[in-house]
């Protein structure tokens, strides 16, 4: 049996639902909120690594399990932990790190979301997935869609395409289509937009997703599996803020489990600075993001190293969102500056041995500044969340192959054209 037994639940109303028809959110709510996936089997079985990614199963909105992933792996910090003073310090992995056990070849926690999202889907499914991105993502959903024969359209912009990189060539059944030259992730979600409302294709869903959250959610599995506890403190940088959601909701869960203690871990997320919109709205005490200049953004945008932090429209307001996660768990908001990010990430280097994403370098600055500020106990129990890396090590062991876009499009193109021109491609 790979079907995972569960429904779905509202968390505006309350109400359930069969998952049918690709549910993203409730129908008819009073106001923005998440739905919910609520699993059958309330205690856990960790199957083998064997499995990949579904070794969680049991808390993974799947119809299927699909080939080709791994797992987060988790172990506990002696280097990095020395050095900044901390008794239990522990590191889950996401990327690849063959001597530790990271075999994630597109070399961030996005395969999570990516084998959960895809093992969602019904097989007998005749329309096209899309996704739009400006990186992580779109390497992640093109890997698992063309080893499984899954057809996808990814939408980015053009001056990002340099990301495509795969130690294999890509299928045919993945389609790359992309918004002219000088426009950023938002012209692409646009174009993505235009693509969906076209009968044969779908939209993957973002944080609405339950299975991009829950398949997220496996980095705080790893952790606990391996710890044995809930931790007390979770670090993560973050864009959209979905990582911290999945994190709390298999926090949830866990305590629910019963057998990893009753506690919530604190919210430590990260932003690069100077692009801050969560900080400035948790630090505002605010429910929304504050109102932002487009120029500053792009500006700001242009400046920050770690491009996945970037999101501008992050699910923070809305029920069960960033905002409802922090204030339940508790936690604070983080700003690490390029510099910082640099010494943490030759820092993270010299100790644990590995290259670090850049985001993931914010995250463990994130870290350094929370010690030096004493902002955790020496010897609290703390995960960093290591959302990406190994991928300098990558693409040096391999020859890289690049996905190269079928169809260019203007920034603001004519929908009927897209609607023509995307038929042809599959
Ligand atoms: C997408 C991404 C993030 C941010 O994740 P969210 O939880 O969606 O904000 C962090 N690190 C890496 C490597 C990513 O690819």
């Amino acid at each position: 049996m790979t079907k995972t037994s569960y429904h779905l639940k509202s968390l505006v109303s309350g109400k359930t639902f069969d998952d049918k028809d690709w549910m993203l959110e409730a129908p008819n709510e009073s106001q923005p909120g998440f739905i919910r996936a609520i699993y059958d089997k309330k205690q856990i079985d960790f199957k083998s690594n064997d499995f990949g990614i579904y070794k969680y199963s049991d808390w993974l909105p799947v119809h299927r399990h699909l080939k080709g992933s791994a797992p987060p792996v988790t172990y506990k910090s002696e280097g990095l932990a020395k050095e900044l003073g901390l008794k239990n310090l522990y590191i889950t992995f996401s990327g690849y790190w063959p001597e530790k056990g990271g075999m994630m070849k597109t070399c961030s926690f996005k395969e999570t979301e990516a084998y959960s999202v895809c093992g969602r889907m019904n097989s007998q499914s005749d329309k096209i997935l899309v996704v739009a991105s400006a990186g992580n993502t779109a390497r992640a959903f093109a890997r698992v869609c063309s080893d499984n024969n899954i057809p996808l359209l990814l939408t980015v912009p053009e001056d990002n395409i340099d990301v495509l990189w795969f130690d294999s060539p890509i299928n045919d059944n993945v389609r790359l289509i992309v918004s002219e030259k000088g426009s950023d992730y938002f012209d692409a979600i646009h174009l993505s937009n235009i693509a969906c409302r076209h009968p044969g294709f779908f939209p993957e869903g973002g944080a609405k997703n339950v299975a991009r959250r829950d398949g997220m959610g496996t980095t705080v599995l790893s952790a606990a599996e391996f710890i044995g506890k809930i931790p007390d403190y979770y670090f993560q940088a973050i864009g959209s803020g979905t990582g911290a959601i999945a994190a709390w909701e298999a926090n949830l869960r866990l305590i629910q489990d019963g057998r990893f203690g009753k506690n919530k871990m604190k919210l430590m997320v990260s932003q690069n600075y100077p692009f801050t919109p969560i900080f400035d709205a948790w630090k505002a005490g605010s429910r929304n993001i504050l109102a932002m200049d487009d120029e500053i953004a792009r500006k700001q945008v242009a400046e920050i190293s770690a491009k996945v932090l970037s999101n501008r429209k992050p699910p923070y307001s809305l029920i069960g969102g960033l905002f409802d996660a922090m204030t339940d768990a508790g936690g604070d908001v983080i700003i690490c500056n390029n510099e910082e990010a640099i010494i943490a990430n030759d820092l993270f280097e010299k100790f644990e041995g590995i290259d670090l994403h850049p985001a993931a370098a914010i995250a463990t600055a994130s870290l350094i500044q929370a010690v030096s500020e004493n902002m955790v106990e020496k010897n609290a129990v703390i995960m960093l969340n290591i959302t990406g890396g190994g991928e300098e090590k990558f693409k040096k062991e391999n020859r890289l192959h690049y996905l190269k876009p079928s169809l260019f499009f203007k920034i603001d193109p004519d929908p009927e054209e897209v609607f023509e021109n995307i038929e042809t491609l599959f």
